[in-house]
């Protein structure tokens, strides 16, 4: 059984823990990047469970970005190179860097919190097709 927050971090569907919740695997392709399939491709879960949905996801965002800017501070005190210039450009640098992958895992996240984990959840949808 694939683990949860694994599934989570390989954005994967949270039902079956195998379909991909986005049409482009590639974190840093810009094209096609909002894309999601409607239905997850092994088990038939519905992605778009209501208009809106992922407008909570905003908040799990949110999170981690508040997560990445105290962990850039963390980092800069133990190395003992806190200035407030440097914190603003390493903060900006980290930002960015994740922010592709932050915009996904918070979908991930998102989701997996509504949708419970079926075990058999792809052996029902085959049986229903
Ligand atoms: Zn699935």
């Amino acid at each position: 059984m694939p683990n949860a927050i694994v599934s989570i971090l390989q954005l994967k569907c949270p039902k079956c823990r195998q379909g991909d919740l986005f049409c482009n695997k590639k974190t840093y392709q810009y094209k096609g990047f909002f894309d999601m399939p409607k239905h997850c491709d092994k088990c038939g879960q519905d992605f778009e469970i209501e208009t809106g949905f992922y407008y909570g996801a905003m908040y799990v965002s949110y999170a981690l970005t508040i997560a990445i800017i105290v962990a850039v501070f963390t980092a800069m005190y133990v190395f003992n190179i806190f200035t407030i210039e440097l914190f603003l450009i390493l903060d900006l640098l980290a930002l960015l860097a994740t922010l592709p992958y932050v915009f996904k895992v918070s979908r991930s996240i998102w989701i997996a919190l509504m949708i419970k984990y079926d075990p058999k959840a792809i052996e029902k949808h085959e049986h229903k097709a």
